[in-house]
């Protein structure tokens, strides 16, 4: 995978940051997003700055791109600055998203936008400038994170679970609409993954999580990574237009 370059949004921490040191440590060049806050970067730049140095150490190329994929603007500027830094874009992958649990009721029209803004909108604006490109080269792969809440909703996700369910619709037109020319997309739907979040739960929450999944654990961030970095492989060409749920069997 050596010349091959990877964008992965949201990649300062959690599962992001998971999916671009994986990536990385396979050979890619890989492009770190974070959310800039469009003031003071502060501490989020210092988190993508401590993925870059893991990159390195691992002796590949990494670049930090500070920039809020939920504004078209700044998500078109990310890809295009990528493309710019290496010359070629083989992999996309739609990672950085948020949650603010609120009952349909007490959802304001202010929370809706921000959330399918930052989920879903992002998808659609990195998608199209990556795909532009990518169906030049006849090579591209789109990997976009959903969640199992997407397939399902969940008490208190009304806009969560309607972001990651448009990303359904999303990713299967781009799958028909570029299939030919050599660009996949996929998604992939994690379940419950240990987070910030996950860790600082009560511990008879966590068991109530736990008993939920035959494989008897939480899912890990690297689960996660393990599997886009073989949707990312020229061997997973065949794999198009899929939802692959990483859950520990928790849905079946
Ligand atoms: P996380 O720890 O909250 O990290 C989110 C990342 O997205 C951060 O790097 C954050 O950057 C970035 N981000 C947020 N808003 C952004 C914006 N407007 N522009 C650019 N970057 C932005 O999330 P996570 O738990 O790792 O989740 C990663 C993905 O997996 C998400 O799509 C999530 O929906 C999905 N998922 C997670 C779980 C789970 O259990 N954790 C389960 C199912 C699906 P800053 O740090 O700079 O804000």
């Amino acid at each position: 995978m050596k010349e091959k370059t990877a964008l992965v949004t949201g990649s300062s921490r959690g599962i992001g940051r998971s999916i671009a040191l994986n990536l990385a440590q396979r050979g890619f060049k890989v492009a770190i997003n974070y959310y800039n806050g469009g003031n003071d970067a502060g501490e989020h730049l210092e988190q993508a700055q401590e993925v870059l140095q893991e990159v390195q150490t691992m002796g590949a190329e990494g670049i930090i791109i500070g920039a809020d994929v939920s504004v078209a603007e700044s998500a078109t500027a990310l890809v295009d600055q990528t493309i710019e830094k290496w010359g070629r874009l083989d992999v996309l992958v739609n990672n950085a998203a948020i949650n603010q649990d609120q009952l349909l009721l007490r959802v304001s029209d202010d929370l809706w936008d921000l959330i399918l803004k930052t989920n879903l909108y992002s998808a659609f604006y990195c998608s199209r400038t990556a795909v532009r490109y990518m169906i030049k080269k006849r090579y591209g792969r789109i990997i976009n994170i959903s969640s199992v809440v997407g397939l399902a909703g969940n008490i208190g996700q009304t806009c969560y679970a309607a972001s990651k369910s448009g990303l359904l619709g999303l990713t299967c037109s781009i799958a028909k609409e570029y299939g030919a020319r050599g660009v996949t997309a996929n998604i992939i739907a994690p379940g419950f993954i240990e987070s910030d979040m996950t860790r600082q739960l009560p511990a008879e929450v966590s068991a109530r999580m736990i008993a939920q999944i035959p494989a008897g654990r939480l899912g890990k961030a690297d689960d996660v990574a393990n599997l886009v970095c073989f949707l990312a492989t020229p061997e997973a060409s065949y794999i198009n237009g899929q939802t692959i749920r990483i859950d520990g069997g928790m849905s079946i």
